[in-house]
C-alpha cells in the first residue's frame, strides 16, 4: 500500500462554484476527498440536484466510494441589505436596528432578528463576519443597538452576527431547512448536517420530518453555540441524540473565542468518540489556500493537531468550494493527515477494557482489534458488514491497522467512507457461498492489492450475512 492508501483521517470537501465540475470532482476524489458536502446556505435545489447526480455519476465511473453530506442552513442571524459597502473603523459608531424602516442614516445597519434589541445589553461584544469585526453595545433603545466599532473592517450585506459568550438564538429549523430535508431525502444523500442546534431537542422536528417520509439519513450535529459546551451534560445530550457532531469551529469560535475552543475541540472529539459517535472537524483549517498553492506552517499543525484530537475527517469550507487551489488543497491535507498519524500515541489503542458492552456485535466488534492490535505480525483488520455498524465501532478504537469494511450494500459504503480508519469496499461475499465466507473475504481484499501472500489479518462476520447485526464470529487468517 502506499502511504496515501494507508491514510486513516477522511476528508470532507465543500463544493462550490470553483469545484462542482465533473472534471473537478475526479481531481478531488484523486487527491483525497472521501465526503462531498454540499452547502445548502448558498445555490439553489435545483443546483444541488444537478451537483448531486454529477458527483454520483463521476463515483460510479471510477467505483469508488465517498459520501455526500448536505448542510442546512439553520437559523443563522444575519445583517440585512446594505445599500452598499460600509467601511467600519476603531472608534465608529453604528447601530444595528430591527426597524423595518431604519432613518435615512449611514449608522444604521438593519438587522431582521426581532428578538435582537432583548438579547444584548450594554458591554456585550458583537461580533460580524465571522468574527472579522468586533462591536461593543454601548446601550439599547427601544428597536435600536447602539455600538462602537472595536475592531473595523469592510461590512458587507447578509454577514454573520454573533454574540460573545452565545445567547441569540432563533429556532433551530426553519421553513428552508424543511424543504432542504426533503431534497436531501429524494436525493438519497448520505449525511445531513444540522446548523445551529441548541438542545437535543431542537433535532426532533428534522428527525420528525425524516420519519414522515419513512426514511432515516444520519445527523450530523454541527456543535456551533456557546451554550451547548458550557455544560457538559447539555454537549452529551446532543451528541447522543446525534449520529455525528461536527466541531463547527467557524460560529463557535466567534462565540466562545479561540482560546476557548482549543480545549473544547479536543473534549468534543473525545466525548464523540466514547459514545460510539463520528466526528467531523471543520472551518478555516488551511483558508490561506483560498488564495495561495501551499498551506501555512500554522494550517499544517492545525490539521494535524486534530488528527492528533482523534477527529473522523477535517473539513474544507472556502478552500475547495471558492479558492483558487481546490486539488492542491485537499492533497496537502491528506499529505499533512498521513504525517500525523505517524505519531505513536494514536497509533495504539485505549482498548475500553473496562466497559461491559450490550451487544455480542460491539464485543466481537472491539474483540477484533484488540487481537489485532495486541497479536504479533497482524497486517489488516477485515470486517464484513451490512449497515456499516461493526466497523464503525471498530475505528472508536485507535490503531495503525487499516479496517476493511466488506459490504454489499452501497448505502453501507459511502457512510462508511466518513469513518477514521475504514476502507469501505463494496462486494457480495455471499455470492461466494456461505462455507468460505472468511477467504472470500481475504481474496477480496488481495484483489485490491492491499494484501499480499503469508500476510495475517484479523477478520469478523456474522454468520447469518443477510440479516443485520449478527456479527459473532472472529477469526486469525493467513492469506494464501
Ligand atoms: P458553516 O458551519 O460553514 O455552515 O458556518 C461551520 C462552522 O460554523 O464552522
Ligand atoms: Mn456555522
Amino acid at each position: 500500500m502506499n502511504e496515501e492508501m494507508s491514510r486513516r483521517t477522511k476528508i470532507v470537501a465543500t463544493i462550490g462554484p470553483a469545484s462542482g465540475e465533473p472534471e473537478m470532482i475526479e481531481k478531488l476524489l484523486d487527491a483525497g476527498v472521501n465526503v462531498f458536502r454540499l452547502n445548502f446556505s448558498h445555490g439553489s435545489q435545483e443546483g444541488h440536484k444537478k451537483q448531486t447526480l454529477i458527483i454520483r455519476e463521476v463515483l460510479e465511473r471510477k467505483q469508488m466510494n465517498a459520501a455526500i453530506l448536505g448542510d442546512l442552513q439553520g437559523p443563522k442571524i444575519r445583517i440585512g441589505d446594505l445599500s452598499s459597502e460600509r467601511i467600519l473603523e476603531h472608534g465608529d459608531q453604528i447601530i444595528l436596528t430591527t426597524n423595518p424602516n431604519p432613518p435615512e442614516d449611514y449608522r444604521y445597519v438593519p438587522v431582521r432578528y426581532k428578538p435582537l434589541p432583548d438579547s444584548v445589553g450594554a458591554d456585550d461584544t458583537l461580533l460580524l463576519d465571522d468574527g472579522l469585526i468586533r462591536l461593543s453595545v454601548s446601550r439599547v433603545v427601544g428597536q435600536d443597538v447602539h455600538c462602537v466599532v472595536d475592531v473595523g473592517g469592510t461590512l458587507k450585506s447578509r454577514k454573520g452576527l454573533n454574540r460573545l459568550g452565545g445567547g441569540l438564538s432563533a429556532a433551530a429549523i426553519t421553513a428552508k431547512d424543511l424543504q432542504d430535508i426533503d431534497l436531501a431525502v429524494e436525493l438519497e444523500l448520505d449525511y445531513l448536517a444540522v446548523s445551529f442546534p441548541s438542545s437535543a431537542q431542537d433535532l426532533e422536528p428534522v428527525k420528525q420530518r425524516l420519519k414522515e417520509q419513512n426514511t432515516s439519513i444520519p445527523i450530523i450535529s454541527k456543535i456551533e453555540r456557546a451554550e451547548v459546551v458550557e455544560f457538559e451534560a447539555a454537549l452529551d445530550a446532543l451528541i447522543l441524540a446525534s449520529d455525528g457532531v461536527m466541531v463547527a469551529r467557524g460560529d463557535l469560535g466567534v462565540e466562545i473565542g479561540d482560546p476557548q475552543l482549543i480545549g473544547i475541540q479536543k473534549q468534543i472529539i473525545r466525548r464523540a468518540r466514547r459514545a460510539n459517535r463520528t466526528v467531523i472537524t471543520a472551518t478555516q483549517m488551511m483558508e490561506s489556500m483560498i488564495n495561495a498553492p501551499v498551506p501555512t506552517r500554522a494550517e499544517v499543525f492545525d490539521v494535524a493537531n486534530a488528527v492528533l484530537d482523534g477527529t473522523d475527517a477535517v473539513m474544507l469550507s472556502a478552500e475547495t468550494a471558492t479558492g483558487r487551489f481546490p486539488s492542491l488543497v485537499v492533497k496537502a491535507m491528506a499529505e499533512t493527515c498521513v504525517g500525523a498519524e505517524k505519531h505513536p500515541d494514536i497509533r495504539k489503542s485505549s482498548h475500553r477494557i473496562d466497559r461491559i458492552f450490550e451487544n455480542i456485535d460491539e464485543a466481537i466488534a472491539m474483540s477484533t482489534v484488540y487481537t489485532a492490535n495486541h497479536l504479533r505480525g497482524i497486517s489488516a483488520i477485515i470486517c464484513l458488514t451490512e449497515t456499516g455498524e461493526t466497523a464503525l465501532w471498530m475505528s472508536r478504537l485507535s490503531s495503525r491497522l487499516p479496517i476493511f469494511a466488506i459490504s454489499r450494500h452501497h448505502k453501507a459504503c459511502q457512510k462508511m467512507a466518513l469513518y477514521r480508519g475504514v476502507q469501505p469496499i463494496y462486494y457480495d461475499v455471499t455470492q461466494q457461498g456461505i462455507e468460505d465466507i472468511f477467504e472470500s473475504a481475504v481474496k477480496c481484499i488481495v484483489e485490491i492489492g492491499a494484501l499480499c501472500p503469508r500476510q495475517r489479518v484479523v477478520i469478523s462476520c456474522g454468520d447469518i450475512q443477510h440479516k443485520a447485526s449478527g456479527t459473532n464470529q472472529l477469526k486469525v487468517l493467513e492469506v494464501m
